[in-house]
């Protein structure tokens, strides 16, 4: 998937009361360069992360942001070792204050992000959010092993959907390597 090139590059710090303050909405992309831990997280990173956020207070007069982070990676297959694409969509609900404590008095529905001073690393709380929702295992929707590796003659008693140890997956193709 190709960047957006309408979307523009999202602000790298932010004064989150600020934005509230004026009801901000904003949608943009992660520059990949902000995105070194998501980078070394996955196979690779494919196309543009985006997000959107909306600044305002709830009821209770809190300073919220709500939004969502989206895009695209690869994850290796922990069945058969090759990428497989996976599309992410992250929801959240933050509560902006200014200490930990602060954020312990918080309804249960609003996450804490601590601004502490002028500024929040927009990008920073934004990878932090996709990469919490990156699964843990990846698996390909087609049965890739019966594919792969099955005509090797092994049996099939481990097809099935079962869950395996990737290690011990990957012990399994050193010991056909040459066959392929
Ligand atoms: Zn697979």
């Amino acid at each position: 998937m190709p960047t957006d090139p309408s979307k523009p590059v999202l602000p790298k710090c932010v004064d989150a009361r600020k934005l509230v303050q004026r009801e901000q909405c904003l949608d943009g992309i992660l520059p990949l360069d902000s995105l070194e831990r998501l980078s070394s997280a996955v196979e690779s990173v494919d196309g543009a992360i985006s997000a959107e956020l909306r600044f305002g207070r709830d009821l209770q007069g809190h300073l919220t942001v709500r939004g969502k982070v989206t895009g695209t990676v690869e994850l290796l297959c922990q069945r058969c070792l090759y990428p497989v694409r996976e599309q992410l969509e992250a929801p959240f609900c933050w509560g902006i204050v200014w200490s930990e404590a602060q954020g312990k008095s918080l309804p249960k529905d609003l996450d804490p992000v601590i601004q502490g001073g002028d500024a929040l690393n927009l990008h920073q709380i934004l990878e932090d959010e996709i990469l919490l929702n990156l699964p843990i295992v990846a698996y390909h929707q087609e049965e890739c092993v019966s594919k792969r590796r099955f005509h090797f003659g092994e049996s099939g008693a481990e097809a099935g959907g079962q869950q395996e140890n990737p290690f011990k997956v990957l012990e399994q193709l050193k010991g056909s390597s040459g066959k392929s």
